[in-house]
């Protein structure tokens, strides 16, 4: 029996973990990327705000802290802020919106608050804000955060992943970036980080509605590929890990150089 209940609660904190996560991975990937790339004065006040610990180290803190009464207390609304759904047809713009608020109205909210309201904020607040921006931003560009609501953002379309059952929503949370290399988030940081200062400069251009609905479109490429399959639960392996790992790459490096950049504008 005990063991019963012990197996069905690591299912249920794996289900849950599907629901909301890049990975670890992937949000490490964004904030090492990210963390190169802040100004003196923004390092300075990060570190003060942190007291003195790296920006990786609340990375995915915001999927961690979920379940926990403070949160539940004081955060409960934020549940809905680490994805959008677009279904098939629509555009950001034009899906019904969550009324709960959704990832581009949560940064929205949160980067409004730590700029023209700061002095407002306690202290306690300031922190978990950036906190809550470091992680949001990682699920931005998260394909798997950009998916359809008629199958919850792809945790209800079963797929295989090297002949094991998953479904889409893990292939771009996990699956996906363990596989394309084993490489710690230091290693994937410095292969990655290698743009120009004018390749960096033009990718931090335009709004959070932008990044997201670029990452949209990721995700639509996502679906029709897995529909062009034609089977039921089709297996992505070799094949699907050469033809999107440019994606996987695109994304970690936009978002690494756009959370830099938001932190820089907002501790300038
Ligand atoms: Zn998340």
């Amino acid at each position: 029996m005990k063991k019963i209940t012990l197996i069905m609660t690591v299912l249920l904190l794996m289900d849950f973990t599907a629901a909301f996560a890049w990975g670890p991975k992937g949000h490490d990937v964004v904030a090492a990327i990210a963390e190169q790339h802040l100004t003196p004065k923004a390092k300075r006040k990060i570190n003060k705000l942190l007291d003195g610990q790296s920006i990786v180290h609340y990375a995915s803190w915001m999927d961690n802290i979920q379940n926990s009464p403070y949160w539940q207390y004081g955060y409960n609304k934020t549940k809905t802020w680490h994805y959008a759904n677009v279904d098939k047809g629509y555009t950001y713009e034009t899906m019904p919106k969550n009324p709960a608020g959704d990832v581009v109205t949560g940064l929205e909210f949160l980067t409004k608050e730590m700029t023209e309201n700061y002095k407002e904020l306690t202290d306690s607040m300031k922190v978990d804000y950036l906190k809550m921006i470091i992680h949001m931003v990682g699920d931005l560009h998260c394909p798997s955060h950009a998916g359809r609501l008629s199958d919850r953002g792809g945790n209800g379309t079963k797929v295989q992943w090297f002949y094991e059952k998953t479904n889409m929503h893990s292939v771009w949370d996990s699956k996906m970036i363990e596989s394309a290399k084993k490489w710690s988030h230091t290693e994937w940081c410095n292969y990655l980080d290698r743009s120009d200062r004018k390749t960096r400069k033009a990718i931090v251009q335009g709004e959070y509605v932008d990044w997201f609905k670029a990452t949209v479109i990721e995700a639509a490429n996502f679906y029709e590929y897995v529909e062009s399959m034609e089977k039921e639960m089709p297996n992505l392996s070799y094949q699907f890990v050469y033809d999107f790992s440019p994606t996987l790459e695109r994304q970690l490096i936009y978002g690494g150089y756009r959370l830099a950049h938001v932190l820089n504008t907002i501790f300038k």
